[in-house]
């Protein structure tokens, strides 16, 4: 079907204390691996990419990709450009039809962080697309953001439910101890503040930096009100890990083969993500 707005399937799963998993691709092959992994599991998608695959691959080249491909199958898809500091990549992101985007100002200043994000809520609600914002700062790499430990903030309650009323977004990101990348150590999320931001603020929770983090406490995080859950680092390491080990056969030259192996690799991780975050069959009720 084509491409749906994503607030739409974010509210219903939380309705239903379900998250909508957020992948972040890169290639044709993960687009597929992603759509046809909730196509086999009758779950909603949110596809997702940062200003650096952009770089890479093209705005809109990804936007045809995923949007013929969304019509081959019959979940409902949406495409959301994670992480994006800035508003002209925004708009051609909207122009080449993307249905959400996160505006990400959290190297500014808090005034001009908020102009920034209801300038980007205004164009972007005339459109009809959703917009995410963040508060605090989740630690860790996305991209080439960098954000060092000593820096990592956590999201304060009272200051979520201002920044939410300052700009308009439509779901918030919080940083309540998952950090972008690999999580290193035994992370630890604080239940406490997420049930806390949760009575105070309307808009969907979201949850960056979740790679590594043990299914139980994600599981945990969503039955509190975390309602789409972002996946990044942890599609990258098996697709990884699939082509190291067909190129240790030294005759190995035919990319059907090896990212054939990839594209494999990155769907089980998919389809178990679905899974963790409850939406198996979900796809019925859209
Ligand atoms: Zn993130």
């Amino acid at each position: 079907m084509p491409l749906v707005n994503s607030l739409e399937l974010i509210q219903k799963a939380r309705d239903h204390k379900k998250a909508i998993a957020a992948f972040n691709i890169h290639n044709l092959e993960t687009i597929q691996a992603v759509i046809e992994g909730a196509a086999e599991l009758n779950s909603p998608v949110i596809i997702a990419t940062t200003p650096g695959t952009l770089g890479h691959a093209g705005i809109e080249n990804i936007a045809a990709i995923v949007k013929v491909l969304a019509l081959q199958v019959n979940i409902p898809i949406a495409l959301h450009m994670d992480h994006c500091t800035s508003f002209d990549t925004i708009v051609e992101c909207i122009k080449s039809g993307y249905t959400s985007v996160m505006i990400d100002g959290a190297h500014l200043e808090y005034s001009e962080n908020v102009e920034l994000v209801k300038a980007v809520v205004r164009m972007a609600h005339a459109v009809g697309v959703q917009v995410e914002g963040e508060i605090g700062k989740i630690g860790g790499v996305e991209d080439d953001l960098f954000v060092n430990e000593a820096d990592a903030a956590f999201t304060v309650p009272a200051e979520a439910k201002k920044f939410v009323d300052d700009t308009g977004i439509d779901t918030l990101a919080v940083a309540i101890g998952t950090a972008h990348g690999m999580y290193k150590g035994e992370p630890k999320l604080d239940y406490k503040r997420i049930e806390e931001i949760k009575n105070l603020v309307e808009v969907p929770l979201v949850l960056h930096g979740a790679s590594g983090v043990p299914d139980e406490s994600v599981k945990k995080a969503i039955s509190l009100g975390m309602a789409k859950v972002n996946i990044a680092t942890e599609l990258k390491n098996p697709m990884v890990g699939a082509i190291r080990k067909s190129l240790l056969n030294p005759e190995q030259n035919d990319p059907r083969k090896y990212m054939g192996a990839a594209k494999e690799a990155v769907k089980e991780v998919v389809k178990n993500k679905i899974k963790l975050c409850g939406t198996v069959g979900f796809a019925a009720e859209f």
